[in-house]
């Protein structure tokens, strides 16, 4: 998508602090952290939000859960993390491409703000 800001951090054409890149998505560090680790795990298909998902996008969800256990454990926070999609703006989502936020290394209130 032309005007999308993690399509263009998946192409590479904006700079960020990327942690994993495989051929589905790409992870990065939050440039505005809410916790010692902040990660965005993107899927390189441009998916508005979680509500515009296809029944076609199970096995890619799928795939960012499972890359977000291997993070959370690379990353040192296995032992407890949060992992937190907004969808819509309502739910605070302010970039509109499907991305998940791996929040750790603190400890995290519920519920949530
Ligand atoms: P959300 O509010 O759920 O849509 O989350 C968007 C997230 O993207 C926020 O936590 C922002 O801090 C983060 N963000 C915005 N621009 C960038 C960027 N250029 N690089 C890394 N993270 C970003």
């Amino acid at each position: 998508m032309k005007d999308c800001l993690f399509c263009k951090i998946v192409a590479g054409d904006v700079p960020a602090r990327k942690v994993l890149e495989d051929t589905r998505l790409v992870a990065f560090h939050d440039v505005n952290p809410q916790a010692p680790v902040h990660v965005l795990i993107v899927p390189r298909k441009h998916v508005a939000s979680l509500d515009d998902a296809a029944d076609g996008d199970r096995e890619l969800l799928g795939h960012v859960l499972i890359a977000a256990r291997d993070l959370a454990r690379e990353l040192g926070v296995g032992s407890g993390y949060r992992l937190v999609v907004n969808c819509g703006a309502d739910a605070g989502q302010s970039v509109f491409h499907i991305h998940f936020h791996l929040l750790g290394g603190r400890g995290m209130g519920w519920p949530p703000g």
